[in-house]
């Protein structure tokens, strides 16, 4: 007997309801593995959504304000213990909406489950400080306050983390929430936003509206009643947005695109640079926004370098994220990949030489999703498009330098900041990296790619808006501090 499962539609999640848009329409999630399959339907919602879930947000705000922030925090314990039950569930529905492998997604709920632990404990942690007043009599210290009501625009790539690593702390220093989620990985928040439910938060604390970007992510940064807005996504977009909230003095913060370097000097440990290039490059098909894209490789071991990473490229397996034995998935939309195969072109055109990949996959099954091979390219110049601007795929541009120096140089040659690593085991190559070096990530001898959730994590230049999200950073972006003086 065969069964056929019917396509769910995921409905809005306004005051503690599921309800489905005043427009009647849906937009399909699909999954990029196999695009004859639909993973679920979404709402496409209107202005008049946005409006319901910003007035829920705004009428809840003055008593979860009001609540310790230990009681706010156990709401985030519980739907820490909610999404552990539901863990293998909810990456699956991951690897189906946006391609990459099981054991990725899998890694990614837990990061979101450990994340909802780290801010609930922040609940009872201090918010101010005292400091001594000239006047001897007064005592002067600081307090922190929540925003209001926080919009939260996230994007496809990180679909359960990067959402849970701003509701958290937004939640937990008091703010209530309005969060839109990437169209391509709705579903999958729409299932954290079960968990949220089932924890108990009170009507109108967490509200998600599901929606094109331009009518949803851009009636957030524009409504009077967000007091801020945070992003991560792209840079025209995120640009936008900071120009909306700024134009009516709401606070924001973007988290952005990267051109992500590894350096390999002469003196580095060859094979596990080897190792963490094809790491940071090519999981999750290339599509982490601290992704390696640049590999720049001392003048002495460049042949040697390349000759092994080449072959270590050669020899990964694709396909479905939900088959254990592959190591990378599809890209994430047929958009995605063409945007991939067109930089492949561009590439092409601008006399860089292909190494190994270069094309869509399409044999058998694969034919049915966006797969791309893993892809490198030789004799980069600095100036290529290749090597300036962010590919969001599994795309490497090998550099040589002359020196660890001129390296540096290269490296810091682009419009982002966001991660950069070295490969060296020489202090002074190392030193140099760490204080020259414009990126907000840092990393030595390991790959670009790789963010602990407890330490500030944010772009320089073209990556951010200069404010850091994750560990105790968080807090200078969720609240406002108050200095407060009692004689
Ligand atoms: P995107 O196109 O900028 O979309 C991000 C979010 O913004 C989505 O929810 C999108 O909604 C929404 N949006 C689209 N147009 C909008 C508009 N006019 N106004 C307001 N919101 C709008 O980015 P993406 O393709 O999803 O994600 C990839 C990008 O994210 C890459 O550039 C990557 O580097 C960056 N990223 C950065 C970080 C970081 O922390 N620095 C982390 C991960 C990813 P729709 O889905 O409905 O279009
Ligand atoms: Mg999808």
């Amino acid at each position: 007997m065969t069964t056929t499962v019917q396509t769910k539609t995921y409905l809005n999640y306004i005051n503690g309801e599921w309800i489905a848009s005043a427009s009647n329409e849906v937009d399909k999630s699909i999954n990029p593995a196999n695009s004859q399959e639909i993973v679920g339907y979404v709402q496409k919602s209107t202005e008049d959504d946005l409006n319901r879930a910003v007035n829920a947000a705004k009428q809840a705000k003055e008593n979860w304000r009001k609540l310790s922030g230990a009681a706010r925090g156990e709401y985030l314990y519980k739907a820490a213990a909610i999404l552990e039950k539901r863990i293998d569930e909810i990456a699956e529905c991951a690897t189906r909406e946006m391609g990459k492998t099981f054991a990725e997604t899998k890694g990614e709920t837990a990061r979101g489950i450990a994340i909802l632990k780290y801010y609930a404990g922040e609940g009872m942690r201090k918010v101010g400080d005292v400091i001594p007043s000239t006047d001897s009599s007064a005592l002067m210290f600081t307090t922190r306050v929540p925003l209001g009501v926080v919009g939260v625009i996230t994007p496809w790539n990180f679909p359960i983390a990067i959402p849970i690593w701003k509701m958290a702390p937004a939640l937990v220093y008091g703010n209530t929430i309005v969060v839109k989620p990437a169209t391509e990985t709705a579903v999958t928040l729409a299932k954290i936003i079960e968990c949220f439910e089932e924890a108990g938060f009170p009507a109108g604390v967490v509200n998600m509206v599901t929606g094109p970007g331009s009518v949803i992510g851009q009636g957030i940064a524009d409504h009077e009643d967000i007091n801020g807005i945070t992003f991560t996504g792209s840079n025209g977009v995120g640009k936008r947005i900071g120009q909306a909230a700024l134009k009516r003095g709401a606070k924001y913060q973007l988290e952005m695109g990267g051109k992500n370097p590894v350096i390999v000097a002469a003196d580095a440990d060859l094979d596990l640079a080897v190792e963490a290039v094809i790491a940071g490059a090519f999981r999750s098909t290339g599509q982490k926004c601290t992704a390696t894209s640049r590999v720049i490789v001392e003048q002495g071991i460049y042949e040697e370098f390349k000759e092994k990473l080449v072959q270590k490229t050669q020899e990964i397996t694709i396909g479905n994220g939900l088959d254990s034995t592959v190591w990378m998935g599809p890209s994430a939309s047929e958009s995605q990949l063409n945007t991939v195969l067109s930089y492949i072109e561009k590439g092409l055109e601008e006399g860089a030489e292909l190494l190994t990949g270069g094309k869509r996959v399409v044999e058998g099954e694969l034919a049915n999703g966006f797969y791309v091979e893993p892809t490198i390219f030789d004799h980069c110049t600095e100036d290529m498009a290749i090597v300036q601007e962010e590919i969001f795929g599994p795309v490497i541009a090998l550099l040589k330098a002359e020196s660890v120096e001129d390296a540096l140089k290269i490296a810091n040659n682009v419009q982002y900041g966001l991660s950069a690593s070295i490969f060296t085991t020489n202090i002074q190559h190392l030193l140099s990296f760490v204080n020259d070096m414009e990126a907000g990530l840092i990393r030595v001898n390991a790959e670009s790619a790789g963010v602990e959730l407890q330490a500030p994590f944010g772009g320089m230049k073209n990556s951010s808006s200069h404010s850091r999200e994750q560990g105790e950073a968080a807090k200078e972006f969720f609240t406002s501090i108050k200095t407060v003086f009692v004689k």
